[in-house]
């Protein structure tokens, strides 16, 4: 993972194949299912699960399954907050000792400083703050909470730390585009203060947010081809869920796309099942419901 995680995606979403299904480029295991934000656009605020860590048993299976299939790439997050977990810094630890070839990344926050500077101290490959807020009014009005310095706060000492150790961790961030002058004078300070920062998609978490919360209006600077059917996700990208549960969506939420659990199972058996298949097929042939109404699928983009 070279490149960084917009152009790596952006390469996925532009090669798929749908003929030829292989085991997923990267697995996303849900550490945490909540955050510690409370951003309008997102469904984690508003998700009553229970399970909100996922257990050594699960997390363990995965790392063993990842490392059998030689799947290349780990995230350590999915929809909520991963660096919430309260293994969070052990959970690297064990991965870099099984599994040292494997590539991890993450997005956060930018909430919890501790959990990231452990992360760079181990060199993992990416770390990419989620930075939907340009101001510290705008960042509230989207987040929640008043967070907006102790996240720039965060972010500086990061790199600080990492250029002092020398580390090879890459950091990005990525922005919900507002198209306004005072976004843009933002986003120029990010350019120099992160390795790379760009703007994202913003999607209606499969049809789960009222899409009232999403202004798609001049947003010339997000990548059409992420949200066009056939899903990329649904042929290359696999979520773990902290209960276990694997789930095609990208936004695993839905039950409707849990294809199986680890705990019970191959990983292999599971991705290549017939729900999974039935589940590829349905939505690229417009037959899910859900996948019509997944923002930018049909929404003009
Ligand atoms: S709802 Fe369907 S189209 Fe949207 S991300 Fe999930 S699987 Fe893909």
């Amino acid at each position: 993972m070279t490149d960084s995680i917009i152009n790596r995606v952006s390469n996925i979403a532009y090669n798929i194949d749908t003929d030829e299904i292989t085991l997923p480029k990267s697995i996303k295991i849900e550490l945490a299912s909540i955050c510690n934000h409370k951003c309008t656009y997102c469904i984690v605020p508003k998700l009553k699960n229970t399970k909100h860590f996922i257990s050594d048993e699960i997390f363990y299976k995965v790392i063993s399954e990842v490392k059998r299939l030689k799947i290349p790439e780990i995230g350590l997050f999915h929809m909520g907050e991963g660096t919430l977990h309260p293994k969070f810094k052990s959970y690297i630890s064990y991965v870099k000792k099984t599994y040292p070839e494997c590539v991890i990344f993450i997005t956060t926050n930018g909430i919890l400083l501790d959990p990231l500077k452990y992360a760079v101290k181990n060199n993992i490959k990416s770390i990419k703050f989620s930075l939907n807020g340009y101001n510290k009014l705008s960042h509230l009005d989207v987040t929640g909470c008043d967070t907006f310095d102790l996240i720039i706060k965060n972010i500086q000492e990061l790199i600080k730390y990492r250029n002092s150790i020398q580390s090879k961790t890459q950091i990005s961030a990525s922005s919900i585009y507002y198209n306004n002058s005072e976004q843009d004078s933002f986003s120029e300070y990010l350019d120099t203060l992160v390795d790379k920062h760009y703007y994202t998609q913003i999607y209606n978490h499969a049809a789960k947010i009222d899409n009232k919360f999403i202004d798609l209006s001049n947003n010339s600077k997000i990548l059409k081809h992420l949200c066009e059917l056939p899903c990329f996700g649904l042929y290359n990208l696999c979520h773990i869920k902290t209960t276990g549960d694997i789930n095609l969506c990208r936004f695993g939420i839905d039950e409707e796309f849990t294809i199986g659990n680890i705990m019970n199972s191959n990983l292999e058996d599971i991705w290549f099942s017939e729900k999974a298949n039935n589940l590829r097929n349905d939505s690229t042939s417009g037959k899910l419901d859900t996948c019509n109404k997944c923002i930018g699928i049909n929404n003009g983009l």
